[in-house]
């Protein structure tokens, strides 16, 4: 298959619909970290299973990065056990409810907190609650023209079911439920779990287990954006900067979202999975974000990701 080049998308992606050539393939991804509990348990269980995975972490969710050495220890354990970091912002809020300058904010001030700990700038994207990419709406060029000159965004091709890790909180056998019979198939894709749940911690060893029995080859996100794109993350995004048209306003966007980037407040704290706010943030970002559209199908977007 040829490869896709980057510019004829709207953003350079593996979206819910990427379906690997490759069979029996998976690219492990966990959201969230780093949390105090159970991130240093899911890497333990990944190094007991001699596995590497991609870790998509906030700057300023579970714990604020910045300000605590027990956060900055955890994200410097990740890159040194050799797993891969793709940035999940620096506060958890749906981009689509944002600015543009503070969606650059999101991307931009995880990367310069990761700097600071030397760690490298992540080339790999995931939305908070999926959105506005996992369905496509008016914001998606908007959000996307901004996201693209910074990485790959990555959604998942498989979140459990019928209940997310999310949702599981503390119970191990939720997630095995969930997911177990998925790794069990030894099917291809990216699932989607969290570093921050102890039902998913417990339930790994067993999960990681079952995809080896079934003869899985367990591969970095990396992996899926080369079959894609014939190239790595990194040279995707160099290839947008670089050569796609809309280049220029992106950096347009960029320097001025450099002069006014001070409009970025606490943010959201804390998990997005409260069942009684299940249209997303409520309000507590800077630039207001609205009520979302919930109500509408329970989608994986209405829950975290
Ligand atoms: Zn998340």
């Amino acid at each position: 298959m040829a490869a896709i080049d980057p510019c004829s998308e709207v953003y350079p992606g593996l979206n819910a619909d990427f379906q690997s050539t490759q069979s029996k393939t998976v690219a492990l991804t966990f959201d969230d970290a780093p949390d105090p509990q159970n991130t240093a348990r899911t890497l333990d269980d990944l190094a007991a299973a001699g596995l590497k995975a991609t870790f998509f972490v906030n700057t300023n969710n579970q714990m604020n990065v910045a300000n605590d050495a027990t956060a900055q220890a955890l994200l410097k354990r990740i890159a040194s056990e050799g797993h891969t970091i793709g940035s999940h912002t620096v506060d958890h809020i749906a981009l689509d409810d944002l600015s543009t300058t503070r969606i650059e904010y999101e991307l931009g001030g995880l990367e310069t907190t990761l700097a600071s700990l030397g760690i490298a700038t992540p080339k790999l994207f995931r939305p908070p609650h999926g959105t506005p990419f996992i369905r496509a709406d008016a914001d998606t060029p908007r959000v996307a023209s901004v996201v693209r000159r910074h990485a790959v965004t990555v959604l998942w091709t498989f979140g459990g079911n019928p209940t997310l890790d999310w949702d599981c909180d503390a119970n191990v056998q939720c997630v095995l439920n969930s997911y177990l019979s998925w790794f069990q198939s030894g099917t291809s894709g990216i699932p989607l779990m969290h570093a921050v749940k102890a039902g998913t911690a417990g339930a790994l060893p067993q999960l990681l287990a079952a995809g080896k029995a079934a003869g899985v080859n367990f591969v970095s996100v990396d992996n899926f954006v080369q079959e894609r794109y014939g190239m790595s993350p990194a040279a995707v995004v160099s290839h947008i900067n670089s050569t796609c048209p809309d280049a220029g306003w992106a950096a347009a966007s960029a320097s001025s979202a450099a002069a006014s980037s001070g409009n970025s407040g606490p943010g959201r704290r804390g998990g997005p999975g409260d069942p009684s706010n299940p249209g997303g943030p409520g309000g507590a970002g800077p630039g207001g974000p609205g009520p979302r559209g919930g109500g509408g199908p329970v989608l994986l977007e209405l829950t975290d990701a």
